[in-house]
Order: structure tokens, then C-alpha cells, then sequence
């Protein structure tokens, strides 16, 4: 194995002119088990499944081909967001008609745009099995953002959360999560729709799939793909604490934490996730987090009255975060069908916030968008009659009612 040829960081194989290039020892098994089935012609590959590196090692172990075609291949895919394999013009005829036979590109079909006043649009696509995804165009002056799904539904159970009542039904592919990206960019425009930031705070915890989420993650980066700079990307995770520890290791994206309570006692009622890490064992994870100098963690907290909206908790959430360089993001809870929770006040969010602001806490509120069309935080998905029985019998606390056997 050449030295210049494989970076083990980034798992990015680098483009070098030494003819002893054997990657197969390096090679992940979901690429060589792919490559398997490029051989076989058997069953069709999802090419937008895999980084640059992968690709470039794909197509060596499964057709033979030298590695600059996976550099290209990647660019069409991309770059310039081909959906035909004829469009592939500098891949040679017999090559082209190999890969339609046995790979195909963009898994998602999109379904239709919902359009809120205020501009944002809810993007639904289906994926093969017919599940469906959601993702949200949010646009601002000077930078548009993504928010998208890593999985279909959740299982964190988050009480307060509208996706919470789906379950996980299951998770998204690396193809699933970047395709939504390709979508949008073809869906909105190339200049009206020009997307600044993405973010993961659509449909599912992010860490739970933290394999294709990292995967995604160097495939929107790459500069030879959809070169998004590693600033406008923001995973949100409701806190499992060893997948932080990974992304911070594999990825340089921002991180935002769902924290949403001040105390172990309420963040356990409204977060199942939080009797596994508490409090201090996510704080512990979030000082060990690299960070560049400038570089801040976002804390989200769900403003959610008479649960979490008091001025203690405002003194409380200073106290947690003093230490780690970060921003306080409140979200004013979005409402949603079946929900006991209620939004606080106006007047009990403005306090709120500025005593934060009196104490030089970095704190923004969050605007809501799309909560006409439900494309607003925590509004994305299609919950059966029932939510699951975890979530149920967490919310009996809220909803006065007792918990069923
Ligand atoms: N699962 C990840 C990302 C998706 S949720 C996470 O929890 O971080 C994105 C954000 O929406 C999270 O900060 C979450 O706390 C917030 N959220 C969930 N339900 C909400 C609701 N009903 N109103 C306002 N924000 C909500
Ligand atoms: Fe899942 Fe996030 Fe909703 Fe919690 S808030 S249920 S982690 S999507």
C-alpha cells in the first residue's frame, strides 16, 4: 500500500501516480461487498452511497477501472448533479452502459413542495420502499438553509417532539441523506435556491445513524463534490454522547445540542435519551469536543411552559455551560397535534432570554418558520393514531393520565 495514496484521517484515498496501489486491504466491508455486487451484476448499487475514496475503490475492485474514474464518476454525480448515466460524457460508452445496468443514482423521487407564507417550503420526496422523507428550504436574506432528515421517524422518544410519535421506522443511506441535498439544489433553483447551511434538525437523531451521517458529511464537503464548507454544516443531536465523541474525531462540522432542561429530573421526563447519558456525562463529552478558536457549540432549549421556563432554569443554563465555549438557541415550542405541551408566554420567553442577556450569555431566539405548513422544529412526519409506548407512557406525567401496564 502506497503511503501518499491513503490518508487514514479522512479515509480519502489520495490521487497518486504509484503503480503498487492495492487498496483492497483498506478497503471498508460496505464497499467491498458493494464492489461484490457491481461483479456480479446481481443487484443494483446505489452509487451516490459513497465518498470520493470509496467510489475510486469501487470501481477498481469491481470493474477494473483506474482510479481518476471514481474522481470522476463522483463529479457527476455531484458536481454536476447527473441523473442520466448517458450524461456522463468523459466516462467511456462501455463503461456507461456497465453502470446502467448494474448501479443507479438518486434514490429519492420528489413528491411535491408545501409553502409556507413566510417562504419556507416543506420539500416530501419517497424513497424506493415508499417511505417518506422530509426535508425544509428555510430562506433568509444572503444565506438559504437546508434542514434535513437522517432517518424516517425517531426512536429517541423525545416527548415534546411531533416525530417522536412515529418511531423509528428506519434509517436513511448516506444516498437518502445527500440526495435530499442534490433534490433541493435541482427542486429550488440554482440562484433563488442557492442553499448557504445545512443542517441535520429535520427527521431523526443524527448520531443514531452516525455511519452514513458521517459518510454524508464528507460527500457534502468534498470540493469535488458539493464543496459545502465544513462552518455551514450543523449535526443536532439530542445527546449520544460515544457517536459526539466520533463525530468530533471523523468530522470538523458544528455541532448544537439539544439540552432543553436545566435539571437531570426534567430532562429524563422529556428525554428518554438523558437516563442513559445525563447532564454532567454530556457536558463532560462537549468540554472534550475540538473546537478552532473560534469555534462555538450551539445548546438548543425547547422553551416549553411551565417545564422547563423559569428564571432558575435561565440561572441553572449559564451555570451548565460556563466553561464550554458556546451559544444558547431558544426555541419557542412549536405546537402540534395531541400535544399537552403548551408555548410559554411571550412575556415569560422575553425574560427568559434577556436574563441571560444581562449576564452576557451569547443567546438568539430562534424565529419559527414553516409552522403553517408543520415544517417547523419538531413538526416533521406522519405519526400513526398511536405514538409508540415508550413516548406514551412518558407523556402520561403531562397528560395526567396513568401510565398503561
Ligand atoms: N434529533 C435531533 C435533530 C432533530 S430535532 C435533535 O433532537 O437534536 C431538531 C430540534 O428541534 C431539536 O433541537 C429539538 O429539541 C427541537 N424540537 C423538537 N420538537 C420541537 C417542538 N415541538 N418545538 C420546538 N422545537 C422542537
Ligand atoms: Fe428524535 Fe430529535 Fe425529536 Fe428527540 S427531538 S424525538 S431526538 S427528532
Amino acid at each position: 500500500m502506497c503511503h501518499y495514496a491513503y490518508s487514514l484521517s479522512d479515509q480519502q484515498p489520495r490521487f497518486c501516480f504509484c503503480e503498487s496501489i492495492t487498496m483492497t486491504s483498506e478497503m471498508p466491508v460496505h464497499v467491498a461487498e458493494a464492489a461484490e455486487k457491481l461483479k456480479e451484476g446481481a443487484e443494483t448499487i446505489d452509487l451516490m452511497d459513497f465518498s470520493q475514496g470509496e467510489l475510486t475503490q469501487l470501481l477498481k475492485a469491481g470493474l477494473g477501472e483506474p482510479g481518476f474514474r471514481g474522481k470522476q464518476l463522483f463529479q457527476w454525480l455531484f458536481t454536476h448533479m447527473a441523473q442520466e448515466f448517458d450524461e456522463m460524457t468523459n466516462l467511456s460508452k462501455d463503461l456507461r452502459s456497465q453502470l446502467a445496468e448494474r448501479a443507479r443514482v438518486s434514490p429519492l423521487k420528489f413528491k411535491g413542495a408545501h409553502d409556507s407564507p413566510d417562504g419556507t417550503a416543506k420539500l416530501t420526496f419517497s424513497c424506493e420502499d415508499g417511505a417518506v422523507v422530509e426535508t425544509v428550504f428555510i430562506p433568509a436574506d444572503g444565506r438559504n438553509t437546508l434542514c434535513i432528515s437522517s432517518q424516517v421517524g425517531c426512536a429517541m422518544g423525545c416527548t415534546f417532539c411531533y416525530t417522536a410519535k412515529m418511531g423509528l421506522h428506519r434509517n436513511l443511506s448516506t444516498a437518502e441523506i445527500v440526495d435530499q441535498v442534490v433534490q433541493a439544489r435541482r427542486q429550488m433553483g440554482d440562484v433563488n435556491g442557492h442553499i448557504g447551511n445545512i443542517v441535520f434538525m429535520g427527521m431523526g437523531e443524527p448520531l443514531h445513524n452516525v455511519d452514513n451521517v458521517i459518510r454524508a458529511i464528507h460527500i457534502l464537503t468534498d470540493d469535488q463534490g458539493l464543496n459545502f464548507s465544513r462552518r455551514r454544516i450543523t449535526v443536532s443531536t439530542s445527546g449520544m454522547v460515544p457517536a459526539i465523541k466520533r463525530l468530533g474525531e471523523e468530522t470538523d462540522v458544528q455541532l448544537a445540542i439539544s439540552l432543553n432542561a436545566t435539571t437531570d429530573k426534567t430532562r429524563s421526563e422529556i428525554m428518554p435519551v438523558n437516563d442513559r447519558w445525563n447532564i454532567e456525562a454530556l457536558l463532560e463529552a462537549l468540554r472534550e469536543f475540538p473546537l478552532s478558536n473560534r469555534e462555538r457549540i450551539t445548546f438548543e432549549y425547547v422553551l416549553i411552559k411551565d417545564v422547563n421556563d423559569t428564571l432558575d432554569d435561565a440561572q441553572r443554563l449559564i451555570e451548565l455551560t460556563r466553561g464550554i465555549p458556546s451559544k444558547i438557541n431558544l426555541i419557542p415550542f412549536n405546537s402540534h397535534p395531541r400535544t399537552p405541551f403548551e408555548t410559554p408566554s411571550e412575556k415569560t420567553i422575553d425574560a427568559f432570554k434577556q436574563y441571560l442577556v444581562d449576564r452576557n450569555v451569547g443567546v438568539y431566539r430562534r424565529r419559527t418558520r414553516g409552522d403553517d405548513e408543520m415544517a417547523a422544529c419538531g413538526q416533521l412526519g406522519s405519526p400513526g393514531e398511536k405514538e409508540p409506548a415508550h413516548v406514551r407512557k412518558k407523556l402520561a406525567k403531562f397528560r395526567d393520565e396513568s401510565p398503561r401496564p
